[in-house]
């Protein structure tokens, strides 16, 4: 697994495998693909041809970047993978997909989608909590969908459920040249710390 997150050469994408009822949606999705083949960023995903998902990859190939997909054979059993990608990984189960995903990659990004995407989302942040992994997980927040959200986490923060430390760990934006510059500056929480004193107090 890559720990380095300066460089970001291929970022995963978690988001939507509809397409939502906001046109801008599907535009951020598009312009996220491009964005990354036009500073050659391999995209990194869940392999569907799908609702956000397909305008993402599809954008990205279409302005000659790279897409790698990693999908449950199951869900390509269904024919809703993408069959014109750079690279298609086809695995057992969706703990094995996370875990390759993980491994592929140099940091996160999560546009907007269900419960996958956040069931997602959320797996990359406890892991990063853990020092699973020390890899930057952003927000792209398009027309504020995650704003609910980001007062839930405020409010787990405030009844001391969820540390300073890891709320802040979270790299929300709305733009995203501006969200991948602060990916690249992302310094990890210091969590060997928390852990060792989290093991103390017994609370892990
Ligand atoms: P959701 O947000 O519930 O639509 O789920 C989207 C996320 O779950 C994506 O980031 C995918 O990794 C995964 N996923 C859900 N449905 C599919 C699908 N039909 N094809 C591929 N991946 C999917």
């Amino acid at each position: 697994m890559n720990t380095t997150n300066k460089n970001l050469k291929a970022i995963c994408l978690f988001c939507g495998s509809s397409p939502g009822v906001d046109p801008a949606f599907k535009l951020a999705a598009a312009a996220l693909g491009t964005t990354f083949a036009q500073n050659n960023i391999r995209l990194i995903y869940g392999g569907g041809h799908v609702g956000l998902m397909g305008v993402a990859a599809d954008a990205c190939l279409a302005a000659g970047g790279e897409v790698v997909g990693v999908i449950p054979k199951k869900l390509m059993e269904k024919e809703v993978g993408h069959t014109g990608l750079t690279q298609m990984h086809v695995v057992g189960t969706m703990h094995e997909r996370k875990a390759l995903m993980t491994e592929l990659c140099d940091g996160f990004i999560a546009l907007p989608g269900g419960y996958g995407t956040l069931d997602e989302l959320f797996e990359a942040l406890t892991w990063q909590q853990l020092a699973y992994h020390l890899l930057p997980v952003g927000i792209f927040n398009v027309s504020g969908f995650f704003d609910h959200l980001m007062r839930f986490l405020d409010h787990a923060r405030d009844e001391r459920l969820l540390r300073d430390a890891h709320r802040d760990s979270l790299i929300v934006d709305t733009e995203l040249a501006s969200l991948l510059a602060r990916m690249r500056n992302f310094v990890p929480p210091n969590n060997e710390k928390w852990l060792d004193r989290a093991a103390k107090e017994n609370i892990v």
